[in-house]
């Protein structure tokens, strides 16, 4: 057995070092020269849409030793409609870094490799790997590569606008905002690496055109709502813009011999966009299949209707007005709301359906 895995990121390097808890080695392919996602950002990693985690560190950890160090857990989530602020507490995930950050989950992977090579710089064609291995993985984070193959059903494709900024932040306490006057049926975030420093993004849906031109316009509209709501002049270090970001799924996890994992497979939770959860599962589950330990396409439907719920959620919340918005914000006041949200027996996803439903079925 010859296993390929296509891409360096999450998925690859967790479906890899799961290979090697079970005795075999893969050939790693990266493009780039060295580990490390595109955009050096921190991401949210929430057990939000993935009941029953609670706690993902101590899960990856604790199920499959694969062992991750956030930058900080999240006690606080504040949550900014246009006219309304509120925040709920409790378990609400943990910040992590991505890309060139010494630190960043990939690298943290990676460095758990004791026997698989990755060779870099190297771009890897499926066509000319799958020739020369039994099995392929691909994991190179990009659907389009996933629909030379097969098809991808897409949600939609987005756009984000972000910076990291310098300010003075608190480390476990992550703002949202939710305003379609910058981000519509979208969202704005700031998640903090340290005091001083923070990624502050906004991310939305490009279904009118108006929406992508206006990137620029919304984005400083954003970061004038963000310092106003933080009370501080938040400082741009860095920009970056990213458009066509598809947020699908995978028709089949696998065919043949090769599997689809990461955002190839389909990760990211249509409802907020978190995709490093069910990356590195969708990669450890690859590894589970190709060792014989399971069948990759049985331990894949949970995160199928991961997606499934999240995107019937999304829909809904796309429907909501500012005015409703507020309506929602304001409710979290309610400390019998809070507990839903944040009850840690029960899905999140189920939670939020419970706390949106009246507003969503106005
Ligand atoms: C701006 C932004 C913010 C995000 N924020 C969050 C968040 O807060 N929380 C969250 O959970 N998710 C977030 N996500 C989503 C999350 O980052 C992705 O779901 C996750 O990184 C996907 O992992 P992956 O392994 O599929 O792909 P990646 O981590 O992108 O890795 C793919 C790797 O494949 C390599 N590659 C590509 N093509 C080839 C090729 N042909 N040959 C060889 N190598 C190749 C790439 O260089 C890369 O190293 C965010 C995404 C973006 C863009």
């Amino acid at each position: 057995m010859k296993t390929a895995i296509i891409g360096a990121g999450l998925a690859g390097l967790s479906c890899a070092l799961t290979l090697e808890k079970h005795g075999h080695t893969a050939d790693i392919f990266e493009q780039r020269k060295e580990i490390g996602f595109r955009y050096d950002i921190a991401e949210l990693m929430t057990p939000i849409l993935h009941a029953p985690i609670d706690d993902s560190v101590k899960f990856f950890s604790e199920t499959y030793d694969i062992h991750l160090k956030p930058t900080s857990n999240v006690q606080k989530i504040f949550v900014h409609s246009e006219n309304e602020s509120a925040y709920v507490e409790g378990n609400i995930g943990f910040i992590n870094m991505r890309g060139q950050y010494r630190e960043s989950y990939e690298k943290q992977i990676a460095q758990q490799l004791v026997h698989s090579k990755i060779q870099y710089d190297s771009h890897a064609s499926y066509e000319a790997i799958s020739k020369e291995y039994t099995h392929v993985v691909l994991a190179t984070g990009d659907p389009q590569d996933t629909q030379q193959i097969q098809p991808y059903d897409i949600a939609f494709p987005s756009t984000f606008a972000g910076a990291i900024v310098k300010g003075d932040f608190v480390r476990n306490e992550v703002h949202t905002w939710f305003n379609s006057q910058f981000a519509p049926k979208g969202m704005g975030y700031l998640l903090p690496h340290s005091k001083t420093q923070a990624t502050l993004v906004i991310v939305y849906p490009q279904y009118e055109d108006d929406w992508i031109q206006n990137r620029k316009g919304f984005w400083e509209a954003f970061v004038k709502q963000a310092s106003h709501t933080l009370n501080q002049e938040v400082v741009i270090e860095k920009e970056f813009t990213i458009t066509d970001y598809m947020v699908g799924k995978c028709r089949y996890p696998r065919i043949g011999n090769t599997f689809f994992v990461g955002n190839c497979f389909g990760a990211i939770t249509p409802f907020l966009g978190f995709g490093q959860t069910g990356s590195i599962l969708s990669g450890i589950y690859a590894a589970q299949d190709i060792c014989g330990l399971g069948d990759y396409e049985a331990l894949c439907k949970p995160l199928f209707k991961d997606y499934d719920d999240s995107l019937v959620l999304r829909r809904g919340v796309e429907k909501l007005s500012n005015h409703q918005l507020d309506l929602v914000t304001r409710s979290l006041h309610n400390s019998m709301v809070k507990k839903v949200v944040t009850q840690p027996n029960m899905s999140v996803l189920k939670g939020l359906s419970h706390v949106l439903k009246p507003f969503i079925s106005k």
